[in-house]
């Protein structure tokens, strides 16, 4: 594998100031140099204007600015916008910017790949990578504040990979994207979706953070969820119960349920039944999500009728529930899709 070229997106602000220190330049750049990688991003070191043209030369030889490089682009009719990035190494991950009235989202992975093998997932069917780095991870942010022309306001760890199986990353993220000096995005404004790695989630409990704690659960039997989730085969849905009530307990925030519904796998009345007896006393929002085939057509979308009957059948036993409304459908917004593709026809690696 190639060497990774030093890069300062992911450096926290004191780390850019002992940086700068290094090299006999005063703490205060590093201030400046946090305000161009992360308030108003910029695509190359020239044009960071109150840096000394020598430190700016210095920098152009020594590192590069973004570990990210977006190879394609792919527009939705509703303005989702899809990114293809590569990486030092020539590996591809995928982010989304979905524009929105109130809110403009960016969804990053956290691996290039994933180890976790959910049937449904297009990601999981290609195996695990390596894990990004907090930089790698930030700069998918930036590629696409530098693309749409802002900073979005709202971000969501549900790309490719599994972001609790990367805790030391996700954190480091996390802390950048929050801080005044960073994005400066707000913790409730940040949600972590994970497939149910339990100690992670007790981990990122016992951090007390305030932001959102997303949790795949597609399937209220251990039984069914195993065949599509195999993480279920060593954490099963007792324990994962026990862990999410104590997350709930340790931050006060109400954790996000999602629930991809399959025809003929999960869609049922007795399914909808299960799934109100599993949750009840959990403090949660249930988002049921109409699943996006994957090429291998394993798994297909109930009719609009039947999720609307799923749902309201929950809605009777008191719980909160939303369809998740369908974006960048026509671009094939879910992950690992547009990489699928990229990898099935020749390009030439540009790094
Ligand atoms: S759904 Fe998420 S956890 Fe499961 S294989 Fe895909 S990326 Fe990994």
């Amino acid at each position: 594998m190639r060497p990774m070229p030093f890069s300062l997106v992911g450096l926290t602000l004191q780390e850019l100031q002992n940086f700068m220190q290094r090299w006999n330049e005063p703490s205060y750049r590093g201030d400046q140099l946090a305000g161009w990688l992360y308030k108003t991003p910029v695509a190359s070191f020239d044009e960071m204007t109150n840096i000394s043209i020598r430190v700016r030369e210095r920098l152009k030889q020594e590192m590069i600015l973004h570990p990210c490089k977006i190879e394609t682009i792919r527009v939705s009719q509703d303005g989702t916008r899809k990114y293809l990035l590569s990486l030092h190494d020539s590996e591809l991950i995928e982010a989304v910017f979905i524009p929105e009235e109130d809110r403009r989202t960016v969804c990053v992975s956290s691996q290039v790949g994933c180890k976790m093998g959910c049937t449904f997932c297009a990601t999981g069917a290609k195996g695990f990578y390596r894990n990004l780095t907090a930089g790698e991870i930030l700069d998918q942010i930036l590629q696409i504040a530098l693309d749409v022309g802002e900073v979005p306001s709202n971000v969501v760890f549900m790309g490719m990979g599994e972001p609790l199986a990367n805790y030391g990353a996700l954190l480091k993220a996390i802390q950048i994207i929050n801080a005044p000096w960073g994005f400066n995005i707000g913790i409730r404004q940040l949600t972590v979706s994970t497939c149910g790695l339990i100690p992670g989630i007790q981990r990122l409990g016992r951090e007390k953070l305030g932001l959102t704690l997303a949790v795949s659960l597609h399937a209220a039997d251990d039984e069914k969820r195993s065949r599509i989730m195999p993480i279920n085969r060593v954490y099963g849905l007792d324990e994962l119960m026990v862990a999410l009530r104590g997350y709930v307990a340790m931050t006060g925030r109400r954790v996000t349920v999602e629930y991809a519904l399959m025809a003929g796998f999960n869609d049922k009345m007795e399914d909808a039944a299960a799934l109100a007896r599993l949750l009840k006393g959990l403090l949660c929002h249930i988002n049921l999500i109409p699943i996006n085939p994957i090429r291998a057509g394993l798994h297909q979308r109930p009719r609009p009728a039947e999720i609307e009957k799923f749902q309201a059948m929950l809605q009777r036993d008191g719980l909160t529930v939303s369809i998740r409304k369908e974006r960048g459908e026509d671009i094939e917004a879910a992950c690992g899709q547009l990489k699928g593709e990229w990898e099935g026809v020749d390009h030439e690696a540009s790094w």
